[in-house]
């Protein structure tokens, strides 16, 4: 068995297509036809991932997802509508981890459905560290995505100093020059001095360290900077 997929899907053709074609495939399913049953079921059973329309009878989508986060994190990916006034950015902040919108290739879903499971298969595998992921005590950074969060909450930064903290936390533990941490996020391109980086250092500080009352990057004096996951 390649796993176990709900469906949660009110047109009645199209949830019965997806059974046949990821039974097909391999896949055992289960099928239900309104948000409240597609909550109930992804909170009870044991699915390893759930296919979820936005539009549904007594609990839209949004909301299934909503309450499912409080509590679990199955994969999910939107089926979504081209007119639904879906959100792509909202729908992945809530949770989901990938969305194909209708009318859609099972081809297309079929892989997506393949990546999300390997991800997962990998996630599992490796304590804390995987390709798109990595995350150290509530610091989480989702590189596919970058997005950024600590204890659930969103820190918001920009492209420097999401690709600035993105290099800490690849090199955890080891001091970075102020020459490194230039060469790697800034390029051998830049030529202005080095103390950019303590300028961008301050900024992740007062966006992570200060806000929520915690001490990620420390500074080596005369050296540079080194992220630690010590509290
Ligand atoms: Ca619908």
């Amino acid at each position: 068995m390649k796993g176990n997929i709900l469906i949660v899907e009110d047109e009645v053709r199209l949830a019965r297509y997806l059974e046949l074609e990821l039974t097909y495939e391999g896949y055992s399913t289960e099928k239900c036809t309104n948000g409240r049953d597609g909550l109930e079921m992804s909170l009870n059973g044991d699915f390893d991932l759930i296919l979820l329309d936005i539009m549904l009878p007594h609990l839209n989508g949004m909301e299934v997802l909503r309450r499912l986060r409080e509590k679990k994190d199955t994969p999910v990916i939107f089926l979504t509508a081209r007119d639904d006034t879906f959100d792509k950015v909202s729908g992945l902040d809530l949770g989901a981890d990938d969305y194909v919108t209708k009318p859609f290739e099972i081809d297309e879903l079929l892989a997506r459905i393949r990546g999300l499971l390997k991800r997962r298969a990998r996630s599992n595998s490796s304590s804390n560290r995987f390709d798109d992921h990595l995350s150290i005590n509530g610091l989480s950074i989702d590189i596919d995505r970058h997005v950024v969060t600590y204890k659930d909450e969103v820190v918001e930064l920009t492209k420097k100093e999401f690709d600035l903290l993105k290099y800490f936390v690849e090199n955890i533990g080891r001091v970075l020059s102020r020459e490194m941490i230039l060469e790697h996020v800034w390029g051998f391109d830049y030529y202005g001095d080095t103390n950019i980086v303590d300028v961008y250092v301050r900024y992740i500080r007062s966006k992570i360290d200060d806000r929520f009352g915690v001490k990620f990057i420390f500074t080596v004096r005369g050296v540079g900077y080194v992220l630690k996951d010590e509290k």
